[in-house]
């Protein structure tokens, strides 16, 4: 039997189920929206991440970071 593990990307919450069908709700705090990152907490890290810019050491992934995030935020802006 195949097990599939979701993450609530509201609450954190991982849960694994038997059934491949994507879950309606989060188990835990039952957001229906519990696979769409908010907008606010996509800006937040990228302010976030925004910050290591100014650090040499990090400043390459920092880049990485903020292009990957910048595109989860497009999509989300867009209703994916
Ligand atoms: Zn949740």
């Amino acid at each position: 039997m195949e097990l599939k593990q979701n993450e609530c990307k509201r609450c954190g919450h991982v849960w694994i189920q038997r059934i491949l069908t994507k879950p309606i709700r989060c188990p835990r705090c039952k957001t229906h929206l519990w696979d769409k990152e908010r907008i606010s907490t996509l800006k937040n890290e990228i302010t976030k991440a925004k910050t290591y810019l100014s650090d040499p050491e990090k400043k390459e992934s920092a880049k990485e970071v903020i292009d990957a995030l910048e595109a989860r935020l497009n999509d989300r802006v867009k209703g994916a």
